[in-house]
């Protein structure tokens, strides 16, 4: 589960990070009032409008704008608010901007130059360690840095089990270059940082820009936050900051529903259980020449009622021309599931208007084929996953 900018700053001003402070706003109404509250507690006079949306690069976009009047922020907001900001991390159609974030305007002038620094924490699942990446080009796409400069960025690895070690904290503030009291506040910056990572159990925090101001104090400017969903069951206030707004519709639904379910641009609709098998199909239907158009895995209950609402979510997608079943009778029978299958198809009615192609193996799968076979419905059953790959194939072209 991603994180707003927002949510992921109050998470951090939480344990102890700093951030570029700010107010969320639903309208440019909202936004003034929000200015003027940030002005009375900070002293701002000019103020950052920055689009709330899941995905990056929203400053290339558009999405990120500086205010320098209230007059501004309600013209930056109502401009912002409602508009469907394309990024070089979004589709062509964009995303639609629901809330902008009103924030201080920390690049303002002093001694020295405010600069721009990168700094994510993440698992390294190779070494089975946590990892700071840090890299003094901060501001731009990191994906570029790595390509074109890969010796300015850090990684930092860090033992779970003892955490982040204080000399591990200073080597990141003197790879950063920095000295006197930046280089202080960016040794807390990182351990509280680390802190949030681990309390949060997210699987990634990521801070670009990380800012060192011009009066040397350092915090964070923006922030992508990624939950670990197996852990959000001991997190019940980060579960609610879910927005399902920045969700596929579909996949919402689905989740509801209790289908583990993907969309993909494909037009080979799947159901399978369990997440294996159902990988595999998807590989064995683009060997076959298609393309899946989406992942699902309806569980290990294959009944009528859960078949069917598989049915639904797949026939929601409108490029869906052929759905594939596959499913492996282990614990559960095959003789049920097509049977389950059977029943879904004649309680759906008209509602399926693609062909099926159906194959089952495992326990029972004589029986199942020859329910399949003899329901009279335009469901075509299969032995050998080839078989039905080639008959998903014959329909689909
Ligand atoms: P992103 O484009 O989605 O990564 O959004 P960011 O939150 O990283 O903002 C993009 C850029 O806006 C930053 O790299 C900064 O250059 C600029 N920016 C953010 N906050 C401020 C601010 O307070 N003042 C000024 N002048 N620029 C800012
Ligand atoms: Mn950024």
């Amino acid at each position: 589960m991603n994180l707003h900018e927002y949510q992921g700053k109050e998470l951090l001003s939480s344990f102890g990070v700093r951030i570029q402070r700010g107010i969320v706003a639903q309208s440019a109404d909202e936004a003034v009032e929000a200015a003027k509250k940030l002005t009375e507690e900070t002293g701002t006079g000019w103020h950052v409008i920055k689009a709330q949306v899941h995905a990056g690069g929203r400053g290339k976009g558009g999405g990120v704008k500086l205010a320098k009047s209230l007059d501004d922020v309600k013209t930056l907001a109502d401009q912002i608010i409602g508009m469907n900001l394309v990024t070089p991390q979004t589709s062509a159609e964009g995303k639609k901007v629901h809330q902008v974030l009103i924030a201080e305007d920390v690049y303002y002038p002093g001694d020295n130059e405010p600069e721009e620094y990168y700094m994510s924490v993440l698992l390294n699942r190779g070494t089975g360690k946590n990892m700071i990446m840090y890299s003094t080009e901060g501001g731009m796409d990191i994906e570029q840095v790595a390509e074109e400069t890969p010796h300015l960025i850090f990684t930092e690895e860090v033992d779970p089990a003892l955490g982040l070690l204080p000399f591990q904290a200073r080597r990141v503030a003197f790879n950063l270059g920095l000295s006197g009291i930046a280089f202080k506040e960016m040794t807390k910056f990182v351990s509280a940082l680390y802190t949030a990572y681990v309390k949060s159990d997210a699987s990634l925090f990521e801070i670009n820009p990380v800012l060192k101001t011009s009066d040397d104090k350092i915090m964070a400017v923006d922030s992508k936050v990624t939950l670990d969903d197996n852990a959000l069951y001991r997190h019940k206030d980060l579960a609610e900051l879910r927005d399902k707004r920045e969700e596929n519709p579909i996949e919402v639904e689905a989740g509801e529903l209790g289908l583990n379910y993907v969309d993909l641009d494909g037009n080979v609709g799947c159901m399978v259980n369990g997440a294996g098998l159902a990988m595999a199909t998807m590989d064995l239907i683009k060997q076959a020449g298609g393309e899946p158009a989406n992942f699902l895995d309806v569980g290990g209950t294959a009944d009528a009622a859960r078949v069917e609402a598989a049915f639904k979510i797949i026939l929601k997608d409108p490029n869906v021309k052929a759905i594939l079943i596959n499913i492996f009778g282990g614990i559960v029978r095959c003789d049920r599931v097509a049977q389950g299958v059977i029943d879904a198809y004649k309680n759906m009615g008209d509602a399926i208007n693609v062909p099926i192609i159906v194959r089952l193996q495992g326990t029972n799968a004589d029986i199942a084929k020859e329910l399949i076979d003899g329901s009279g419905l335009d469901v075509q059953s299969a032995v050998e996953f080839q078989e039905a790959a080639d008959k998903v194939q014959a329909v689909v072209g």
